[in-house]
């Protein structure tokens, strides 16, 4: 019997990478959608059988009740993360929700190398330089990156994989996780307390999910513990950060450094071509204001592999979903 599939927040790149990955013996119809799934979107998932969703789209309570008296029965996460869902509401209704629980690691690792590398060595600055004939070098000054110490909180999938690029690099790396990994200690990184690494590191970066335990994990306090000229970086996501203490940490250059790929408020913002708009969110235009600070916009895990490895990882957990057969590494509820 065939299933349909209600995407939401779909982009081409999305759409492209689905039709490659289905098979012509799949029984699963994609319905796409561009709408970000909310309360007011719900009714585009009328007459299907489970929605698939992205990082900003909403599957609240109300959604969620919604969408089961609409008779979905599962919501598949095209994404890690899964904050963006109430998974007490999906049980107490009866929907199963699946994730892609790993997806090229190395991607989402290899840009916040991308970032501390272009903060460090303003490559950004110097490419503008160039292109207009201006070869002078102040304002150019980087740092050493060897025999730093960089600070990793989370040791997941993409903290681990951050850790061994940064540990090859020569860096002194210090992490923390509430469960440490032992092949990443043997391979030289230490596990020391959150305030430790906060005291100690140049280059912190988070890699820690987003959880009422981890909302603003970084605010005042804690950047006030933090090394003068500090480099922060965060590729997790948004509210790990509390954005006004971290504007005033920029302003009194407490935080040297910033670089960050999601953003607290980034629902309605990211993924969206607003060049022609006037942006309304006074907070991330005083960030994206600073000399010091490198924004982009949630493109960590945008590789050719990582989408296939997406595409693939959901349709199977669709599929899997439609036949009653959950799978433990991908279902949560
Ligand atoms: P993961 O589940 O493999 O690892 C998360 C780690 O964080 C775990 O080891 C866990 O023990 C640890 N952790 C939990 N609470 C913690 C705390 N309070 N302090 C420190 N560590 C804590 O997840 P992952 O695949 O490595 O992904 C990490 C995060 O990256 C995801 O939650 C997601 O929000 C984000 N992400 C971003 C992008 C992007 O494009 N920028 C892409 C994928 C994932």
């Amino acid at each position: 019997m065939t299933c349909h599939v209600a995407v939401f927040s779909t982009q081409p790149y999305d759409k492209a990478s689905f039709e490659l990955a289905l098979t012509d013996t799949s029984e699963l119809t994609l319905h796409f959608f561009e709408a970000a799934l909310s309360i007011q979107t719900c009714q585009l998932a009328q007459n299907m059988d489970a929605v698939c969703i992205f990082v900003n789209d909403s599957a609240d309570a109300q959604v969620i009740a919604t969408l089961a008296s609409m008779g979905i029965r599962h919501i598949a996460l095209r994404c890690a993360g899964f904050n963006q869902v109430d998974l007490e509401a999906a049980q107490l209704h009866g929907l199963s929700v699946s994730r892609v629980p790993a997806y090229s690691p190395e991607s989402v690792a290899e840009h916040t190398l991308a970032l501390i590398m272009t903060l460090n060595r303003k490559t950004h600055r110097a490419f503008n330089r160039v292109r207009e004939g201006n070869f002078a070098l102040n304002g150019l000054q980087g740092f050493t990156l060897k025999g730093k110490v960089a600070g990793i909180i989370g040791t997941g999938q993409i903290g681990l994989a951050t850790a061994r690029i940064l540990l090859g690099m020569g860096c002194k790396v210090l992490c923390y996780d509430p469960t440490p990994d032992s092949a990443l200690r043997e391979e030289g990184a230490q596990y020391v307390s959150l305030n430790s690494l906060i005291q100690q590191s140049h280059i912190i970066s988070l890699h820690c999910p987003l959880s009422p335990a981890t909302h603003h994990l970084i605010n005042h306090n804690v950047i006030a513990q933090m090394r003068c000229q500090v480099m922060l970086i965060n590729t997790s996501r948004g509210g790990l950060l509390d954005t006004q203490a971290v504007i005033a940490g920029l302003k009194v250059g407490k935080i040297g450094y910033l670089g960050i790929d999601v953003y607290e408020q980034e629902a309605g913002l990211f993924f969206h071509d607003h060049s022609d708009d006037i942006i309304q969110d006074d907070l991330f235009e005083r960030l994206a204001s600073f000399p010091n600070t490198l924004i982009t916009g949630h493109q960590g895990f945008f590789t050719h592999e990582a989408l296939s490895e997406i595409a693939a990882t959901t349709l199977d957990n669709l599929q899997r979903a439609a036949a009653g057969k959950h799978h433990a590494d991908t279902f949560m509820v």
